[in-house]
C-alpha cells in the first residue's frame, strides 16, 4: 500500500482535488513527465529524465479514483546480437484503482494519499512488462562474427573465415585472390 508520504511537488504525483468524490466525475490530463530512475531490464530501459508523454483519465468511482492511461516513452539499450547502442520507444497502457480508504483495499492495492495519487508505480509496472529481453537494433541484425567478433553490419559483404575445403582447394588458383578477411 502507498504510504502516506507523497510529495505534492513530485512530478508523478497528481492531485485529484478538481475531481471531487462524486462517482462518474471524470477528468482528462495530458502530462509530460521526466522518467523516473531505474526502469529497465538487463539490456534495455527508460533513460532517466527522458520525456514521458501521458494521456490519462481520472474517474471518480465508489471506492476511489480509477486512473486509465497511456504513456509513450523513449527507450535506450543495447542490441542483444551485435551489442551496438540502440534507441526506440514504446507505448504502454495502464489502469489503476486508487482507494479512498485502506479498509476497502487489499494489501497490494494503491491508496490515495488525501487528494494525491502517485502514477509512477503503475507506469513502471506497465513498461517493464513490455521490454524485450533480447532487444535488437534491427530485425535483420546479423550480430557479430563468431570467429573474430566484428559487427557483421559494419564488415565487408561476405565477411568470413572459411577454411578452404580440400575439394575446392584446386579451384583456388582459378579465382583472383583479394580481400583477405583480416583487414577490417
Ligand atoms: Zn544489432
Ligand atoms: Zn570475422
Amino acid at each position: 500500500m502507498t504510504p502516506h508520504s507523497l510529495d505534492p511537488r513530485a512530478p508523478w504525483v497528481v492531485s485529484t482535488h478538481d475531481l471531487g468524490r462524486r462517482p462518474g466525475t471524470m477528468r482528462r490530463m495530458h502530462l509530460t513527465l521526466p522518467a523516473p530512475a531505474d526502469i529497465g531490464v538487463d539490456m534495455i530501459g527508460v533513460p532517466r529524465g527522458a520525456d514521458v508523454e501521458l494521456d490519462i483519465r481520472l474517474e471518480a468511482v465508489m471506492e476511489g479514483v480509477l486512473v486509465t492511461g497511456t504513456a509513450q516513452t523513449p527507450l535506450r539499450g543495447e542490441c542483444a546480437r551485435c551489442l551496438e547502442e540502440l534507441t526506440s520507444e514504446t507505448e504502454v497502457s495502464f489502469q489503476e484503482l486508487f482507494f479512498y480508504s485502506a479498509e476497502d483495499a487489499a494489501e497490494d492495492d494503491s491508496l490515495l494519499d488525501g487528494e494525491l495519487l502517485d502514477l509512477e508505480p503503475a507506469f513502471r509496472d506497465a513498461v517493464v512488462l513490455t521490454l524485450p529481453l533480447s532487444p535488437v537494433c534491427s530485425d535483420d541484425c546479423s550480430g557479430l562474427c563468431s570467429e573474430c567478433g566484428t559487427r557483421l553490419a559494419d564488415a565487408e559483404p561476405g565477411h568470413g573465415h572459411e577454411v578452404i575445403d580440400a575439394r575446392w582447394a584446386k579451384l583456388q588458383g582459378l579465382v583472383p585472390e583479394h580481400n583477405n578477411d583480416q583487414e577490417s
